[in-house]
């Protein structure tokens, strides 16, 4: 097989196969001709199968390296349809530090048909095996988390998890397939937010799910038909354009992290930086051993009493602005924005400070980026 960063452009249906455009089209068709009645055509209406959305799906199958790929209208149409496998009493052990989203999609819904979790920190395998009980399913969590970038030892906990023959689901959206491919590691589907880095360009909202297990595929393939919570052709050839230069933004979006991470450290505002590739982070060595790179974000906090409101309004260039993993840099304060939602007290348990700034570094020349941090930092003195 070709390396990854060849596959990126050359996998999946990366050509079209009547025609042989370099680039997938758009199968803008509702439906698709039948030649003969009772036959089984290879296409036939598009929730069920799509030419635009297939070629996405079997490209990530590819990058994730797993059987099958199904493409979803939101990271969060991915997770409902993942999390739709299962049944009342089913139970979950859940990582502490997952997406909003996740947790309003848990608390608010899953819940209601019976589904049961209990959250825990999966950087503890110890804490996790605590909390297994005769009807737990799966273990699912993300790693780096959002915004604490805190790592979880993904083969640790798939081993413990086969152990109690467990199933395990790793939200990869922060890492990309480019530097962490969890079903290699031992996890059982893998699911994507494909509106931050694997799409890349702040344009499309979308989610992808993809697994190595053939039963599972069969019954997401089920549920993605059933529920039809499926990607439009003309978001799936976004991302799957997107997927193309992933390796190419992924260099510059790291080399760039780490710039401004040098830069957080000399300046004397900036009191505590979250940042994997930092070698006395907690998570590093774990990080370092099953990542191919750290990522490009960043959480940082000011030093107490420095007006985080007034540093992130007096940016240019950086854009104040939720999700992340775009080629512009975003920055935005969780306390306020993304875990707002969240009880005051149990966000500051979990660690999230109302100092907590969190960046996702673009792929803009790093001195400009560096250089607006630093004017906005200067004018809190
Ligand atoms: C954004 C995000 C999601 C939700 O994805 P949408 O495409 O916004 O529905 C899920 N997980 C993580 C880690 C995310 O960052």
């Amino acid at each position: 097989m070709t390396k990854f960063n060849t596959r990126l452009i050359h996998g999946g249906d990366s050509e079209d196969l009547t025609t042989g455009a370099v680039s997938t089209p758009i199968y803008r068709a509702s439906t698709f001709h039948q030649r003969v009645l009772g036959g089984s055509p290879k296409w036939e209406y598009s929730r069920t199968g799509n030419p635009t959305r297939a070629a996405l799906e079997k490209l990530m199958a590819q990058l994730e390296e797993g059987v099958a790929g199904f493409a979803f209208a939101s990271g969060s149409a991915a997770i409902a349809t993942v999390f739709a496998l299962y049944s009342r009493s089913d139970h979950f052990v859940v990582g502490k530090d997952v997406y909003g989203g996740t947790f309003r999609l848990i608390n608010q819904v899953l819940k209601r048909f019976g589904m049961e979790f209990t959250v825990v920190d999966t950087q503890d395998p110890a804490a996790i095996e605590a909390a297994i009980q005769d009807n737990t399913v799966a273990i699912y969590f993300e790693t780096p988390t959002n915004p604490l970038l805190q790592i979880t030892d993904i083969r640790a906990v798939t081993r413990l998890a086969k152990r109690h023959h467990l199933r395990t689901i790793v939200d990869n959206t922060f890492a990309t397939p480019y530097n962490q491919q969890p079903l290699t590691l031992g996890a059982d589907i893998v699911v994507h937010s494909a509106t931050k880095y694997l799409g890349g360009h702040s344009d499309v909202v979308a989610g992808i799910a993809v697994t190595n297990d053939a039963v599972i595929a069969e019954q997401l393939a089920f549920l993605q038909n059933s529920l039809g919570s499926t990607l439009g052709p003309d978001d799936s050839w976004l991302v799957q354009r997107g997927i193309k230069t992933l390796a190419a933004r992924m260099r510059i979006h790291e080399e760039n992290a780490a710039a401004v991470v040098d830069f957080l450290q000399t300046d004397a505002h900036v009191a505590k930086i979250y940042y994997p590739g930092l070698t006395d982070f907690p998570g590093h060595a774990v990080a370092a051993e099953q990542m191919r790179g750290f990522g490009a974000m960043i959480s940082f906090e000011l030093q107490a009493g420095l007006d985080v409101k007034q540093f992130v309004e007096h940016l240019q260039l950086i854009d104040l602005a939720e999700s992340l993993g775009g080629i512009e840099s975003l920055i935005e304060v969780p306390a306020v924005m993304t875990h707002g939602s969240i009880p005051r007290a149990v966000r500051l348990k979990n660690g999230i400070s109302d100092e907590l700034i969190r960046l996702s570094v673009g792929i803009e020349d790093a001195t400009d980026i560096i250089s607006d941090l630093r004017q906005a930092l200067s004018q809190l003195d």
